[in-house]
């Protein structure tokens, strides 16, 4: 494959179409498990977990009597001012889990948004230095700093700059880039070399901050960075006292099949950010960060009234139990070794689709043109639009590449049936009744 056969998020012409269809007309009503009901009673398996910020389910009744219990004690004090009980007991906690050794600390946010742009402060207060470097096909949230580090879409910079000064972004090591015959090593090492390519020519590395990355991205099209080609960025980190950073928001929490996507690779961040099924999709994030970074912003540099709210780390608590109790990391790894299963028996029927990629329940399934190869937006809003006539909910990433992250709660029987649809949808596709 040739390079650039990645779509922008909104680039192309049946984008409109698509994202009509993505947000199918419905209300949603009420949810279970892995799935919801809209206002007119129709069920649907929820194939997006509501953009992986649901992993333990819909309302899961732990989950619920936690947000109840804690509401009828205490809705609110600013965590700006005095601790709370829960968000007490939650930080250690949650520090314990974070991939970092040595000492850690938190801080809390609203949104993945808010904690990316946090990032950004730590890491330029932390090092004096300006410059953050990030990588196409990242999003990272929709604050000043979080676009102004993202580039997954034209539309989230149109119009609104100037952005953030002092952002460079390099290429991601997508895949999907690969040239034709190009080895593992070989395309490491082309990656490897356009990411230095800013420091040998413009770019002082002394001058940059940190470097920010998902190490799986989520609406780049779920694609995960060679091992090696994380190894040499973050050593290259390392011999120039750049800060390295991760963005779990989408892909932590049990996603991938480990509770955090950099656990994929054997590197530590020395900051990283939480979000989304934190608290089971109750607004809370997390910026989880060496002490000594955590400790360089003086304050109110990054304070928000309600972040580290009662009600929210209490749901984050409760979501902590279930993600245990019912070994929701280790559920997301063996169903998804199924799902990889079924999507190759699936590619192998289907010439359009072109590739997949799938780590736990996380995956992205290329829709191609079957003679060119190239994405294939109108097909896949086609697909798309069937499957939730069929009853399931499954939304497309870049135009061309579906989006599969259920809830990891999700049956057996629930993974099968969606499985019977997506197949249903992909025979009818094949044969042309779509
Ligand atoms: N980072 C990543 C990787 C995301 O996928 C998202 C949201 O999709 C964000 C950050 C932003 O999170 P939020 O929408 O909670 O602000």
């Amino acid at each position: 494959m040739s390079e650039n056969k990645r779509l922008l998020d909104d680039e192309s012409e049946a984008f409109s179409k698509a994202a009509r269809v993505k947000y199918f007309n419905i209300v949603v009503d009420s949810g279970k498990g892995a799935t919801i009901t809209d206002a007119d009673g129709r069920m649907y398996i929820d194939l997006l977990a509501s953009a992986s910020s649901t992993n333990t389910g819909h309302s899961h009744p732990h989950i619920v009597k936690a947000i109840q219990d804690q509401a009828a004690k205490l809705i609110q004090y600013t965590p700006a001012y005095f601790a709370n009980n829960p968000e007490v007991k939650l930080a250690p906690r949650l520090a314990k889990l974070a991939p970092i050794s040595g000492p850690v600390e938190l801080a809390w946010g609203n949104s993945g948004s808010d904690a990316n742009d946090a990032v950004i402060k730590f890491s330029r207060a932390y090092t004096g230095r300006p410059y953050i470097v990030s990588f196409t096909g990242a999003y990272h949230g929709s604050t000043y700093g979080s676009i102004s580090i993202s580039s997954v879409s034209l539309n989230m910079s149109r119009k609104i700059g100037p952005l953030l000064p002092d952002v460079v972004k390099v290429p991601y090591p997508d895949p999907w880039q690969r040239l034709k015959g190009e080895s593992d090593d070989d395309f490491v090492d082309r990656m490897f070399k356009a990411f230095k390519q800013p420091f040998e020519t413009y770019l002082p590395a002394e001058e940059v901050a940190a470097i920010v990355i998902e190490p799986i991205q989520g609406d780049g099209g779920i694609v995960k960075a060679p091992t090696a080609y994380i190894n040499k960025v973050v050593e290259f980190a390392h011999e120039n006292g750049i800060l390295f950073a991760v963005d779990e928001v989408n892909q932590g929490m049990g996603r991938s099949g480990k509770w955090w996507s950099i656990e994929h690779f054997d590197v530590e961040p020395d900051l990283m950010v939480v979000g989304k099924s934190l608290a089971s999709g109750m607004p809370l994030s997390a910026v989880i960060g060496r002490k000594d970074i955590m400790e360089s912003l003086n304050a109110p540099a990054n304070v928000y009234t309600t972040a580290g709210n009662p009600v929210t780390t209490a749901a984050a608590m409760a979501t902590l139990d279930v993600m245990e109790d019912e070994h929701l990391v280790e559920r997301s790894a063996r169903l998804g070794e199924k799902a990889t299963e079924f999507f190759n028996q699936e590619k192998s029927k289907f010439k359009f689709i072109g590739g997949f990629r799938m780590y736990g329940l996380d995956g992205g399934i290329d829709i191609v043109d079957r003679k060119t190869g190239e994405p294939d937006p109108e097909a896949t809003t086609k697909l798309i639009y069937r499957v939730f006539e069929l009853g399931a909910i499954i939304i497309s990433l870049r135009g061309n590449i579906l989006r599969f992250q259920p809830p990891l709660v999700i049956t057996d029987e629930q993974l099968d049936q969606a499985f019977g649809m997506l197949d249903q949808a992909f025979s009818e596709l094949e044969a042309g009744k779509l």
